[in-house]
């Protein structure tokens, strides 16, 4: 496969035991005790010599109850790394233009560029918002597909409601709207699914649900896309675990929310930290992360790897100076900011 070649695979370096992860924007909560003990007694009945429900019919479901929509409007994936790939096999046809962001979430890239599609990838302003480049009548009317993430990764924060809106409404394309951290931002474009019928919304288990070991994502759009997700998924894309846990989760919904309000919290505490420094600058954020501005990137990760924390550093040229950091539990934020405070004398920076 040309399109492959001079590509590096992607292989996320196995959690580090003993070390406080704020690397991979995951939720810091492990399964509460009472929804494990669940767990463990649904998977006790399984029948395992079988292959799992192919469509994940009783998940979408359920997914369906919650959301008040049909499940023919229910897409479920093995994580929504999954259904981007789908979408990109389903809407772009070949050599097809994908519009993302620059920077974005990187499976966008990866995935259109292993399928063999144009990139269109257009910058984001000094504040990581929308420019008016997304609104090239050109581009409009020759897109296939459109990611937007919302809030976006790794900037943290949510692009113009108002121009996502106007793209939706002009692009001939599909435009996904993935509301991964849907959770730390309160904003959604789900009620808008029935409005406009290119709009698809992708959503995931693995950061404020805490299940990112089941690999459980989904996708919401008009029936008319859902068939052609379907169509070009694979039979049994959700293992018969995942749906389980998938399921079981939903039905803790509640229990497992509590630990959203707490990371909601430490966000605030964290942003009040780094809004007193001389040294960080801290952009805006909706998500369970931030996006943190600072003179010396690798310095920091090193020096807070060195204490047990570890940070996401960047490669892309324009994230040269900032460094992604994830909000923890309140223990491992006062590990982080004393870190900080101890970072921010004179012995560090010299
Ligand atoms: N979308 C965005 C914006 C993300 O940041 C991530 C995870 N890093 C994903 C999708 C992938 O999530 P999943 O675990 O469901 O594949």
């Amino acid at each position: 496969n040309p399109h492959i070649r001079g590509m590096a695979p992607y292989m996320p370096a196995p959690r580090q035991a003993g070390y406080i992860s704020l690397d991979a924007n995951e939720s810091p909560f492990d399964l509460p005790a009472s929804v494990r003990k669940k767990f463990l007694k649904k998977i006790k009945h399984l029948v395992f010599n079988r292959y799992p429900d192919g469509p994940s019919t009783e998940l979408r479901r359920a997914v369906g109850r919650k959301t008040g929509l049909p499940p023919d409007w229910i897409v479920a994936g093995n994580g929504s790394d999954e259904l981007i790939g789908c979408l990109i096999d389903a809407l772009a046809p070949p050599g097809g233009t994908v519009v993302i962001p620059d920077p974005t979430f990187v499976m966008y890239e990866r995935l259109a560029r292993i399928r063999g599609a144009r990139l269109a990838k257009l910058p984001l302003d000094d504040q990581f918002d929308l420019t008016p480049a997304f609104l090239d009548p050109k581009l409009l009317k020759s897109a296939a597909l459109w990611f937007f993430a919302y809030p976006n990764n790794p900037t943290s924060n949510c692009f113009s409601e108002r121009l996502l809106l106007t793209i939706l409404k002009r692009a001939r394309g599909i435009v996904v709207i993935d509301e991964a951290y849907v959770d730390f931002s309160g904003k959604t474009f789900l009620p808008l699914l029935r409005k406009y019928p290119n709009l698809v919304i992708l959503r995931t288990f693995s950061k404020a649900l805490g299940i990112a070991l089941g690999r459980v994502g989904l996708a919401f759009a008009h029936p008319k896309i859902t068939r052609l997700l379907h169509v070009v998924r694979l039979p049994y894309n959700l293992s018969g675990l995942g749906q389980a846990l998938a399921l079981t989760t939903l039905a803790s919904e509640r229990e497992i929310r509590q630990n959203i309000a707490s990371i909601v919290r430490e966000r605030r505490t964290l942003l009040d930290r780094l809004a007193a420094s001389t040294v960080f600058f801290a952009c805006p954020t909706d998500a369970n992360f931030v996006l943190v501005k600072t003179a010396r990137p690798k310095k920091v990760f090193e020096f807070l790897r060195a204490r047990g924390i570890l940070i996401k550093l960047f490669h892309e040229p324009r994230l040269q100076s900032y460094v992604r950091i994830t909000v923890g539990r309140p223990a491992e934020m006062r590990r982080l900011a004393e870190a900080l405070d101890r970072m921010e004398n004179d012995s560090w920076r010299k």
